[in-house]
């Protein structure tokens, strides 16, 4: 075919390098070996799905310590916080994983309706095929593998691409995985967008991203390509709302701690907060003295306090801070990539703080006078991953609750909805679609596929054709 006879998208599309048209040769190969093992059938019996989430769990343990300190590399994130909410995390989902395991991938029984008797009727969990996995960096192993938990769970293969922000903590877990799996089973492709950008051309089973809301509308839009069914789990800003009556000290020290954990750098963090005018002073009293508790006086110096993970983040949020705003902290070093935990009030709702979602250690406070204004203002603006609520008041609680939609909160404490396999976790609106962690990881990545079960032995004809009129009045008694 000679150029001029190519689609006229062809003609127009810049010429690839060799070097990204090898990557394309590479990753399409991937996708075509892991679709062929996954036909092959090897990846359903429960018992070698038990047996690979076995071996990543010898993994796991076996790369601790290599995993701990990539993490201090990337991000300075203390020992601590990368076995809580990193490596212990995971691990913790791999054991009720496979606790559950072999009830999960039981057929689900189900009624059938009498026009359909006899009969009996079935729900059968299975794998959609070949799964992508695009993780962020700011729980780099854990957003990574716990996705990898449920593909593997429900049967699927998978091709799983870590963040190239957090460099070293991605090259541990392509070595981990690349150790532990067959590549035809499980591959780690590490790189940046121009790696996802090749990988969201092929045609997925299943794609489940983690990042923000804006590369989630590319993925999606990659995805309708194909008609690949996507999870997003995305971001956004998460109010965090103080109720007049509530004990100050407990409140500061929990959202203080979810706020700070990874310098901020949480997805469901409490982004900002709102708080009658009258609890104000006493609230970022509380809470400077809390982080007095926590960092000490100078948390430059704790080793628990986590780093920004690059210079476009520090400088992108260090841009944020006017010096008439900080009530607390507010010091920051470019060469240590370190901001102190810093409170900021007065803020409103125009405020520039305001606009988009604050992903580091920045707390805006604001104030409000009644819970309408602040349904009112959370309603206008795009559903929030995460809500928390702190008040002892049933009909307040009920009225956030009833009112508001949101990914999931927690009603007197923050983040931690994130971190149990019992409720699903995941966003709403442009926060993110879908949901996983326990079996909701499991449920997410199977096809659900309905099947009905008759016998061969009589027939009622009710159905078949002609249709004289007391076949129509049978069914109108039967179907109302
Ligand atoms: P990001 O969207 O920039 O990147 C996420 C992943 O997408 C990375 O692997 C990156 O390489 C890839 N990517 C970047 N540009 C791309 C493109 N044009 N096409 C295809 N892929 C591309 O997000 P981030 O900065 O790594 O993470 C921060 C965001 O993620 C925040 O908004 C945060 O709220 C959100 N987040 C959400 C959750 C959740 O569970 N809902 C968890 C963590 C982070």
């Amino acid at each position: 075919m000679s150029s001029s006879e190519l689609p006229i998208e062809a003609q127009l599309a810049p010429p690839k390098s060799s070097q990204t048209a090898s990557q394309q040769a590479e990753i399409e190969a991937i996708v075509a070996t892991q679709r062929q093992y996954f036909n092959s059938g090897k990846t359903r019996p429960l018992a070698f799905r038990q047996g690979q989430l076995q071996a990543l769990r010898s993994a796991i343990q076996r790369y601790e310590s290599q995993i701990q300190s990539a993490l201090k590399q990337d991000f300075g994130k203390s020992a601590f916080e990368a076995y809580a909410t990193e490596i212990g995390f995971v691990l913790d989902e791999l054991t009720h994983t496979l606790k559950h395991l072999p009830e999960w991938v039981e057929p689900e029984e189900v009624k059938t309706p009498l026009v359909h008797q006899p009969g009996s009727s079935q729900i059968v969990y299975e794998p959609f095929g070949v799964t992508l996995i695009i993780a962020p960096w700011n729980y780099p192993f854990q957003l990574l593998m716990d996705p990898l938990i449920g593909a593997l769970a429900a049967g699927n293969c998978a091709v799983v691409k870590p963040s190239e922000l957090t460099p070293a903590t991605s090259r541990v877990m392509t070595e981990l995985i690349k150790n532990t799996f067959d590549p035809h089973y499980v591959t780690s492709l590490e790189g940046g967008t121009e790696v996802s950008e090749v990988l969201l051309d092929q045609q997925f089973d299943y794609i489940f991203f983690t990042g923000s809301t804006r590369v989630g509308r590319i993925v999606m839009e990659k995805a309708a390509k194909h008609l690949t069914p996507v999870t997003l789990e995305l971001g956004g800003k998460s109010p965090c709302i103080v109720d007049r009556g509530v004990p100050l000290e407990i409140t500061a020290r929990r959202i203080v701690w979810g706020k700070f954990l990874n310098a901020g750098q949480t997805c469901v963090a409490p982004d900002y907060i709102l708080v009658p005018p009258e609890m104000k002073v006493d609230l970022i009293q509380e809470m400077a003295r809390c982080l007095q508790d926590f960092y000490g006086t100078d948390p430059r110096q704790s080793p628990d306090y986590a780093r920004i993970v690059n210079e476009n983040h520090f400088d992108r949020l260090t841009s944020m801070i006017r010096p008439e705003q900080v009530a607390l902290g507010g010091q920051h070093d470019r060469k240590e990539r370190y901001i102190a935990p810093t409170i900021l009030s007065p803020v409103d709702w125009d405020d520039p703080l305001m606009n988009e979602e604050l992903f580091g250690p920045l707390l805006p406070v604001l104030t409000y006078r009644s819970l309408e204004e602040v349904i009112e203002k959370i309603q206008s603006r795009p559903r929030p991953l995460a809500l928390y609520l702190f008040s002892e008041n049933k009909a307040h609680q009920q009225m956030i609750v009833n009112r508001l939609s949101f990914g999931g909160g927690c009603i007197n404490d923050t983040v931690i909805h994130l971190a149990t396999p019992y409720l699903p976790f995941g966003g709403v609106g442009t926060s993110g679609m879908g949901s996983y962690h326990g079996r909701f990881s499991f449920e997410t990545f199977s096809h659900r596929k309905a099947l009905m079960q008759r016998q061969l032995k009589f027939d009622v004809p009710l159905r078949y054709p002609p249709y004289p009129g007391w076949k129509e009045k049978v069914v109108r008694r039967i179907m109302k």
